[in-house]
């Protein structure tokens, strides 16, 4: 293989914004353990968060950002997220991105936990992942080489700089591939939970790699628990997006009892943490929880992917119960990273969920991480190029 100037482990929406700015310039490799589309960026459901309306503003959307972190963020890496987020989705949407629009052609702008306004961008109702990732991977494929079905196992180190990789191709046969620039976008650590809302592949490669490098790493012990997870015959079968919540479903047990009511002021669409130990309490009670979907008109244009998610496991959206259990979603912690996306090893880099910048603080606030992506990734694409 030629020369490789960036050599990108993981497809999804941070190793491809990291690719699109480059590709053209610079010899990209992408080098990915299962197919290019295999990713939670592909199964994103909610949206995009960005202060675009009217009457938001990019302070709002840092206040809520950090009043659901529990101020453990960085605000500097917050203020950049937000700020940098405005005009990161602007120029997307100039280029071709189409986000979910009403008749009149105005961006249709949803509402999720712990945000105080409605600023969730969407595509295909409820498939924003697929609908981004694939507009990227549009921007990258003729550009960069895309290697599949291939696991990175380790990070090659010499005197405190990373100079490549070592892998395991699908038939077990151990490569080696030495790069210029090596970026970790492998995604957070969802996969080794038993219930959990995140694709096969996210199981903490990245992660543990750059441990056993001697990396710094950040904020470990800080796992978010989504709150509704599709519960079917004691597994957890895949995300019911809070966006739903935000269209009015509100959680009920069995008996029809509010779960949320009185537990606090935002009740149903409280921060994510708060609402999950409440169902999880209920769970340890011995009773079952259920997201109320009863008032939404049209759940099934609103919410395709739920709608058939629901179907595939035999449960119908049309009587208004979606039984649900919350599940590890999201790490908020991961690899020490500055602004640019450089760790404490020279000429490796970290972005997107693997990533620790100090964003998320705590506990992430929903629809923030795809923002982290592609903000994030774009400063580190720059800083490479
Ligand atoms: C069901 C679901 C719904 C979500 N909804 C939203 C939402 O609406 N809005 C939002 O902002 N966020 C949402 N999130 C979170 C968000 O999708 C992720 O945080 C984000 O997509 C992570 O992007 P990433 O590029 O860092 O990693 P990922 O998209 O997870 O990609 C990681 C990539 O690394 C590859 N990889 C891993 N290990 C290796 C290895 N050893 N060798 C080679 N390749 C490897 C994987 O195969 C994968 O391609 C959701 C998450 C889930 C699971």
């Amino acid at each position: 293989m030629p020369n490789i100037d960036v050599l990108i482990i993981g497809s999804g929406i941070a190793s491809l914004t990291v690719a699109a700015k480059l590709c053209k310039e610079k010899n990209v490799v992408i080098i990915t353990k299962k197919k290019i589309r295999n990713s939670n960026s592909m199964l994103a459901q909610g949206g995009v968060a960005v202060a675009i309306a009217e009457d938001d503003h990019w302070k709002s959307h840092f206040d809520d950002t950090m009043n659901a972190g529990c101020y453990a963020n960085r605000e500097e890496m917050v203020e950049l997220l937000v700020k940098e987020g405005q005009r990161t989705i602007q120029s997307l949407i100039k280029e071709g991105m189409a986000f979910d629009r009403d008749e009149e052609g105005n961006l249709l702008l949803g509402k999720e936990g712990a945000h105080r306004a409605r600023r969730i961008l969407h595509a295909g109702g409820d498939r924003t992942g697929a609908f981004l990732t694939e507009y990227m991977i549009k921007r990258v494929q003729e550009h960069a080489t895309i290697i599949e079905d291939e696991t990175v196992i380790d990070l090659i180190v010499r005197n405190k700089t990373c100079v490549g990789v070592i892998t395991r191709t699908e038939e077990g046969n151990v490569q080696k591939y030495v790069a210029q620039h090596i970026v970790l976008a492998t995604g957070g650590i969802g996969g080794i939970y038993r219930y959990t809302s995140n694709a096969q592949v996210i199981t903490g490669d990245g992660l543990a790699m750059a441990y056993r490098a001697g990396c710094e790493l950040e904020d470990l012990e800080f796992v978010q628990f989504h709150p509704t997870m599709l519960y079917v015959n004691g597994y957890a079968c895949g995300l019911v997006s809070e966006a739903v919540r935000g269209e009015g479903a509100i959680l009920v047990t069995s008996t029809g009892g509010r779960v949320m009511q009185g537990v606090h002021e935002m009740e149903d669409l409280a921060p994510r943490d708060i609402v999950s130990r409440e169902i999880y309490q209920r769970l340890l009670q011995k009773e079952r929880v259920f997201l109320d979907i009863s008032m939404i008109t049209h759940f099934e244009k609103r919410f395709p992917a739920i709608t058939e998610l629901c179907h595939r496991h035999d449960i119908s959206v049309e009587e208004g119960l979606i039984p649900v259990v919350p599940g590890a979603h999201f790490h908020m912690g991961g690899i020490k990273t500055n602004q640019h996306g450089e760790t404490s090893i020279s000429r490796l880099y970290a972005v997107g969920e693997v990533a620790c910048q100090g964003v998320h603080g705590a506990n992430r606030l929903a629809s923030n991480s795809l923002l982290e992506g592609l903000v994030y990734g774009s400063r580190l694409g720059e800083l490479l190029l």
